[in-house]
């Protein structure tokens, strides 16, 4: 199918950029990538009057590690950061989870920005996002804010990005010493999006665990936290049992649809094995 008619503007500056969403607003979308916004404009499940094509603003394609953070640009394709030697150094969470993202035509073209801001719910970079503690930076001609990954996906395809803003970048902590992670999912297929997904990070403080962090996509209208089995696991003694013990409480606090792919009982199972093994592997890390 072919998209309904639209209008376009190339990007040449970001003033320029930030003008047009702000005359805009709901009319127009963002094209990063165009590896979601695309397909679904040509299934008819979008349909956007106007296109702002970001990709001349080169910019916002960087990766840097400075004050204690890793800075992404919004505009930064998925295959820079999957190949970053600073990434995996300052966020080992992404480049692992990348090892699930999609093929490597759609990753070079696909963009984090795009990524974040499209809020697939089955999406492993918003798990990383939610696990790592990422804000988001998101500026309009209003000026700059900085949102939370926590507070920023709001549902599926939903986000708290005004229509007038654009995702310039994304800010991770940088990965302490002395803290494991992992990253697992079940997909129907490698590269596909998730059926369920877990990221898992695990600190260790006179033999108990603490700074515990279980992200997950796949499990409901949001890649979420969840606190309980997080809870479940602080202070605890690292063992079998207690990381079992967490999968279970995963398992039944969400709430997931069935579909196509996989129906609600068999995604509480995912959950279930996955935290397990995941925080099994994490514990594995620990330098
Ligand atoms: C075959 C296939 C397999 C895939 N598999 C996976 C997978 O396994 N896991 C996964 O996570 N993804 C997967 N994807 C999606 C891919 O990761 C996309 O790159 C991503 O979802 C969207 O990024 P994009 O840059 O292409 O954004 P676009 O498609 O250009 O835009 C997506 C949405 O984000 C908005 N947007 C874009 N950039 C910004 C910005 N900077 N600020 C604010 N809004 C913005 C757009 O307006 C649009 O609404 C797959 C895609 C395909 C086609």
């Amino acid at each position: 199918m072919k998209p309904p008619p639209f209008s376009y503007t190339k990007a040449e500056s970001m003033a320029q950029a930030l003008t047009v969403l702000a005359e805009r607003g709901d009319d127009c979308k963002i094209l990063a990538g165009g590896q979601s916004l695309v397909p679904m404009m040509n299934l008819r499940l979008t349909y956007p009057q106007h296109l702002l094509d970001i990709n001349g603003l080169t910019m916002l394609d960087y990766v840097t590690a400075e004050d204690g953070q890793l800075k992404v640009g919004g505009l930064t394709r998925h295959s820079t950061l999957k190949n970053s030697a600073l990434v995996a150094e300052h966020c080992p969470l992404m480049t692992e989870a990348y090892g699930y993202v999609a093929h490597k035509p759609v990753r070079n073209r696909g963009t984090i920005g795009g990524n974040l801001s499209h809020a697939d719910p089955s999406s492993e970079m918003s798990a990383v996002a939610l696990a790592a503690g990422a804000v988001m930076v998101a500026r309009s001609t209003g000026g700059e804010r900085q949102i939370e990954a926590a507070d920023f996906f709001l549902g599926t395809l939903e986000t708290a990005l005004a229509p007038d803003e654009l995702l310039v970048e994304i800010r991770y902590p940088a990965w302490p010493g002395g803290r494991g992670w992992s990253f697992l999912e079940v997909s129907p297929r490698k590269g596909d999006f998730a059926i369920v997904g877990v990221a898992a990070c695990l600190g260790l403080k006179d033999g108990a665990c603490e700074t515990v962090r279980l992200a997950y996509c796949g499990v409901g209208d949001r890649a979420r936290r969840i606190g309980e089995a997080e809870q479940a696991v602080e202070g605890g003694k690292p063992d079998q049992a207690l990381f079992a013990k967490a999968g279970e409480i995963a398992g039944r606090a969400i709430d997931p649809q069935g579909d196509y792919h996989a129906d609600p009982e068999y995604r509480r199972d995912l959950a279930t094995t996955l935290t397990r093994r995941a925080l099994i592997a994490a514990h594995s890390r620990i330098a």
